[in-house]
């Protein structure tokens, strides 16, 4: 008793005596400070991996919940959002732009704010929100309209809110912000749009632009207000006039590798889809037609905007294979510094870290169809009967050859984010094994509305599992071991230094898999679809886990045949909180 009286006065002396603000030294050492999670991704290389081994293989089947909080609201959707923990307070955003504050020790609301979205936002996929970033006094985020809000920590008061791109011509922000050197670093959303992929850094204090650096040639970078540099070289690779409709969305957040001092974006498809329109062609000699910096993956200064380096996983891309995918920085077993990288192509890629350059690719899906490997140099070797035909080649004009392609365009792995184990060396990959009817139609650009030129319905590819879990060798690209799941898996996963991989799944289980043979160790059912993040941490002496259930996201709106067979998901809108208490780790 008395231990517990103790206990307590600490844990109020802690939160009490707590609030510094959340310093550069605190998100650099981010994943090594297991009291707090003050950064998407749990670290900015985005391992998603902790040293935590209070919870092991042996004690994982104790894990308790210890509360749950309710996003409310009837308009409830894909909550795919990850946890941030600081001072004994819960950070999580929500569907329709929503940040709460919550108790980390009871579970109860400190205070919640609601952005107000005017009518007429355009979200292609989902009305999400996948996360945070804390800075001082700060929690920042970004909102459905394209909007980047500062709000105060303690109070939930607006600090700033800055526009970072037009709604109206079809950008929107759902990826969580990431903190560079007092910077505050996004990108955009809304490559369907026909808009251009843009990373921004904003005064982290004030909220003013230091610089901008578009994804797509052609176009002018900005620093401290006035123009930089262009991004890559005019009509290099993009004929005519189309660049300045070339999409490249970034939409998910960045990395940053601090060894090398880059933040790391990838960049979503060129627009349209129909890569015949984007052939090469005038007036540049010796344009490629490869469409850079689309589908690539591009390193940044963080002091300037200027671009490092950059590698393309798919040139002229014909199936809407973006290239956003999360860059994770680790160091193989050799101590040589790389990136890993999923793609949505199906391909896992290794790149060096200090300049970008490929090293090797391995399939992570089963049934790739597009192309038949990855050269040497890097470059995709293409199966070009199988990019879907050119609409004025047909008999009317009005509709290319339909084939069938796998991955499907929703990604052997979208935007749910993979985990990198120090304690194992492999790479835990939520990926999907299914493709798509895909053809190509005519299309002309217009302001806000949707530029695709194409049409699509998805497949599963395999009748007993579409998402698989896959445990893979960087160094090998050998999947050590698969976990199959009926439903597409669409939400993060973690892995710990006691041996756990967590991860949630879209008929609601989060669950605890072995890090070397993926047997399920321990399973909690949240009561609806999971699509978020879980994070650990260790508070009081015990180590909790969070996961945010509610079932939405990109498939039960673009699923096809897919979003058919998993209907019958009911939405929610739930944080579960877990611990091993105390008095049940020893045993
Ligand atoms: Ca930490
Ligand atoms: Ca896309």
């Amino acid at each position: 008793m008395n231990r517990f009286v103790i206990a307590v006065t600490a844990a109020i002396c802690a939160a009490s005596a707590g609030w510094a603000g959340v310093t550069d030294e605190d998100i650099a050492n981010d994943q090594t400070t297991v009291g707090d999670v003050v950064t998407n991704g749990m670290g900015r290389n985005l391992q998603r991996f902790s040293p935590l081994t209070t919870l092991n293989k042996e004690n994982v089947k104790k894990l308790q919940p210890v509360w749950a909080f309710s996003l409310g609201g009837e308009k409830q959707r894909g909550q795919e959002t990850q946890p941030l923990i600081y001072d004994g307070v819960m950070y999580i955003t929500g569907s329709y732009s929503r940040m709460y504050a919550i108790d980390v020790h009871t579970g109860e609301e400190l205070w919640q704010f609601d952005a107000r979205l005017p009518e007429g936002i355009l979200p292609c996929c989902d009305v999400i929100n996948r996360g945070a970033a804390l800075y001082g006094d700060n929690i920042y985020f970004g909102t459905l309209d394209a909007r980047i809000v500062a709000l105060n920590a303690k109070t939930g008061d607006v600090v700033w809110n800055k526009k970072i791109a037009e709604y109206k011509e079809g950008y929107s922000y759902t990826a969580a912000p990431m903190i560079v050197d007092g910077k505050v670093i996004v990108g955009n959303s809304g490559g369907e749009f026909g808009i251009v992929g843009t990373v921004y850094a904003f005064d982290a204090a004030t909220g003013d632009i230091v610089w901008t650096r578009p994804t797509i040639e052609g176009h002018m970078g900005t620093l401290n207000g006035a123009e930089s540099t262009m991004t890559g070289t005019l009509n290099a690779t993009w004929p005519g006039d189309m660049w300045k409709t070339g999409g490249g969305a970034t939409w998910l957040g960045g990395s940053y590798d601090a060894e090398t001092d880059t933040i790391v974006f990838g960049a979503g498809n060129p627009a349209p889809w129909n890569s015949h329109l984007r052939n090469a062609g005038t007036p540049v000699e010796g344009n490629t037609g490869d469409n850079l910096y689309a589908a690539s993956r591009i390193g940044i200064d963080p002091k300037t905007g200027e671009i490092k380096w950059h590698y393309q996983t798919t040139p002229r891309e014909g199936w809407d294979y973006d290239g956003v995918n999360e860059v994770v920085a680790f160091t193989d077993k050799d101590g040589n510094k790389k990136f890993g990288t999923a793609d949505r192509n199906g391909f896992f890629y290794v790149l060096n870290r200090e300049d970008g350059k490929f090293l090797n690719a391995w399939p992570f899906v089963k049934d790739i169809t597009w192309a038949k490997g990855i050269d040497e140099n890097g470059r995709p070797i293409y199966n070009e009967e199988n990019r879907p035909g050119d609409p004025t080649k047909s008999a009317d004009g009005a509709k290319g050859e339909v084939v069938f392609a796998s991955p499907s365009f929703l990604g052997g792995k979208n935007w749910m984010p993979m985990s990198y184990s120090q304690h194992t060396g492999l790479f835990y990959v939520p990926s999907n094994e299914w493709g798509m009817d895909i053809w190509n139609e005519p299309i002309t650009y217009k302001k806000g509305a949707a530029y695709l030129g194409s049409g699509f319905t998805i497949k599963p590819n395999y009748e007993d599992h579409i998402g698989s879990l896959k445990a893979v060798d960087p160094s090998t690209g050998e999947w050590k071991w698969e976990y199959k799941n009926g439903a597409p898996l669409w939400g993060g996963v973690m892995s710990t230094a006691g041996g756990l991989v967590f991860f949630g799944t879209p008929e609601g289980k989060f669950m605890a898999l072995d890090d070397e043979t993926g047997a399920e160790l321990w399973s909690f059912q949240t009561g609806s679809g999971i699509v978020g993040q879980p994070v650990t941490w260790e508070m009081d002496g015990e180590q909790y886990v969070s996961i945010v259930s509610g079932w939405g996201g990109a498939v039960p709106l673009w699923g096809g045949e897919v979003a058919k067979k998993v209907n019958y998901l009911n939405q929610g809108g739930m944080v579960w909180t877990f611990k091993l208490p105390k008095e049940l780790a020893s045993n």
